[in-house]
């Protein structure tokens, strides 16, 4: 019998943006490494991973945290999806990641994510008006008071939850549009950071979900004169960090300008409607890399100037990517 609940976390096969999805499993704990934690399955046809007839999927456990919400010994697992015979499911986009960090793991490549999201309720982002606006942007970023910040309390519980359940948190703040709001994970190695972030969106949504309110991650939540939501994803290498990397940081903007439009195909679906050249952004079309610059494609950011060494910004990834295929991109673009 077993004494611990284990709730199995993975990506689902949802186009063009993959979603969350869990279960709870009773196990033997308590869990000392991923190894000890059993393999288990699901029902494929009902998540987009599978044919009718053939719809078992195979949950292979790959990281675990201490589950912030049920305390005690309980944990959550973040898993890969894999074929029954234990082979790499098509949406499995982790499994290239790992081989690409162990590839390049001499560069030691270190990412911090931006994620920027927006609650909702119902039809409307959380603080508006039923059916209408609230004033124009401009009071909301890193504001306080009840007429500009809406849902604190929420972001407050995830961020404590995030910290409890080990997860390299280093910040939160409101953002520009009301009811967006942004948190930061990192930095950390390429395949913790894409587990971490990935965690710390169930725990958001399940977190909100107590408050009636959900989050999301669309870029472009709100159409008009409102900012988008992005993931910026800050990233270095070890020849960065050290003394006169600022070289190399440019170095590397030089290599992203060469392959825009790759990296752009895995930055996030819905990104042309938020990278329009206004709101903190450069066109999705154009590719810019400058010094403290944000409307530039790739931003330089002031300490890293300042220092002489440091890492870049990547502007570009949308606040729905996917952190394994961003993170690959940037390593096999800037490292290779
Ligand atoms: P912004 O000024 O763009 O809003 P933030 O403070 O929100 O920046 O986020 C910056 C992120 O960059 C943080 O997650 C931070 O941990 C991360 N970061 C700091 N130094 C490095 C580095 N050397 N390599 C990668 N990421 C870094
Ligand atoms: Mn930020
Ligand atoms: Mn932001
Ligand atoms: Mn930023």
């Amino acid at each position: 019998m077993g004494n611990i609940k284990a709730e199995y976390i993975w990506i689902d096969g949802h186009q063009p943006t993959a979603k969350l999805r869990s279960k709870t499993k009773i196990i033997d704990g308590p869990i000392s490494s991923v190894d000890k934690i059993p393999i288990w399955g699901f029902d494929g046809s009902s998540t987009m991973q599978a044919e009718g007839t053939d719809s078992d999927c195979m949950l292979k456990p790959v990281y675990f945290v201490p589950d912030p919400i049920r305390s005690g010994d309980n944990i959550l697992v973040m898993n890969e999806v894999c074929l029954p015979d234990g082979s790499v499911h098509k949406s499995n986009t982790r499994t290239r990641l790992v081989e690409i960090a162990e590839k390049y793991k001499d560069h030691d490549p270190w990412f911090g994510i931006e994620q920027e999201y927006t609650f909702f309720i119902g039809r409307s982002p959380l603080g508006w008006p039923e059916g209408g606006y609230p004033a124009p942007q401009g009071p909301f970023y890193c504001g306080v008071g009840a007429d500009e910040v809406f849902g604190r309390d929420i972001v407050e519980e995830h961020m404590e939850a995030c910290l409890e359940a080990g997860i390299a948190f280093s910040g939160i703040n409101a953002e520009v549009m009301p009811g967006q709001w942004e948190f930061q994970v990192g930095p950390v190695g390429a395949t913790d950071a894409g587990d971490q972030l990935w965690l710390a969106r169930w725990l958001l949504y399940r977190i909100a979900e107590e408050y009636g309110v959900n989050a999301t991650l669309h870029p472009k939540p709100v159409k008009g004169d409102w900012n988008g939501a992005g993931a910026h994803t800050n990233f270095s290498t070890k020849a960065m960090r050290e003394n006169g990397g600022i070289k190399v940081v440019e170095a590397a903007c030089e290599a992203l300008g060469k392959k825009h439009e790759e990296h752009i195909a895995v930055y996030g679906a819905h990104n042309e409607e938020r990278l329009t050249g206004l709101h903190e952004t450069c066109s999705i079309h154009e590719f810019r890399y400058d010094k403290n610059d944000r409307g530039a494609s790739i931003r330089i950011p002031m300490a890293t100037v300042n220092a002489g060494c440091g890492y870049l910004e990547d502007r570009r990834p949308s606040a729905n990517m996917d952190p394994y295929l961003v993170c690959a991109a940037l390593i096999e673009t800037c490292c290779a």
